[in-house]
């Protein structure tokens, strides 16, 4: 199985404006900031959109 989680390279942190430090977590359809910790619930409709670009 992969990894769990993956980097969000295009997406800046709403909270701290950290680029690159956001984090997915497919299975938890979780969005999570490795910078200011800032976690945010995201709709899994969006999960599959970001599977489908790498
Ligand atoms: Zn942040």
């Amino acid at each position: 199985m992969a990894e769990l989680a993956y980097t969000l390279d295009d997406l800046t942190c709403a909270s701290c404006g950290t680029a690159d430090s956001l984090w997915i977590y497919p299975v938890c359809a979780l969005v999570e900031c490795r910078e200011c910790g800032t976690k945010a619930a995201m709709i899994l409709d969006q999960a599959d959109e970001f599977g489908g670009e790498r």
